[in-house]
């Protein structure tokens, strides 16, 4: 198992939407992935590139606050989600325990992996608040990477078989 830059841990780079992010960041992610699986969470990208338009439709949806272009667009983004239980109904409180427990493995996971973390951001949403944790915690992103990157990584950029899964 192989990336064209460095070798990820674990049976993690079967993610299909690994291959969606920026090289760096893919194997940051790699990792915090590999981490969480050790734990015995079951870890999904849910979400990584969005292109523009895809961003405006999920702001008047209301699902993004942000109406631009931002690091889901440019590679730099990922909403890593435990696959059980996704973003759960906040009456099924198993689940809800479930995913908060996660969110908190995935935050300390992106600090170890210097990955930010939108468990980290403010605590407006009563559900996660909670649980101490920011507004979208299952958003990360590439804090450090330079302003040359926030520029469009799309289908054309991701190339073929960067991402090879061995037994
Ligand atoms: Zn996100």
């Amino acid at each position: 198992m192989t990336t064209d830059d460095a070798t990820l841990p674990g049976a993690l780079a079967s993610d299909p939407k690994l291959i969606q992010l920026r090289p760096k960041f893919r194997l940051q992610i790699g990792y915090v992935m590999a981490e969480l699986e050790g734990q015995g969470f079951q870890p999904r990208i849910a979400s990584a590139y969005r292109s523009a338009a895809e961003q405006l439709e999920k702001y008047k949806k209301g699902y993004s606050k942000s109406k631009k272009p931002g690091h889901h667009t440019f590679g730099l983004a990922a909403d890593i989600i435990d696959r059980r239980v996704g973003w759960p109904d906040w009456d099924d409180k198993p689940a809800v325990e479930l995913a908060a427990a996660f969110a908190h493995a995935l935050r300390d996971a992106c600090d170890l992996h210097d990955v930010a973390c939108g468990g980290w951001w403010k605590q407006t949403n009563p559900g996660w608040a909670r649980h101490d944790l920011g507004w979208d915690p299952f958003h990360t992103w590439d804090h450090k990477a330079p302003k040359s990157m926030r520029v469009e990584y799309g289908p054309e950029q991701w190339g073929s078989g960067l991402v090879e899964v061995g037994p």
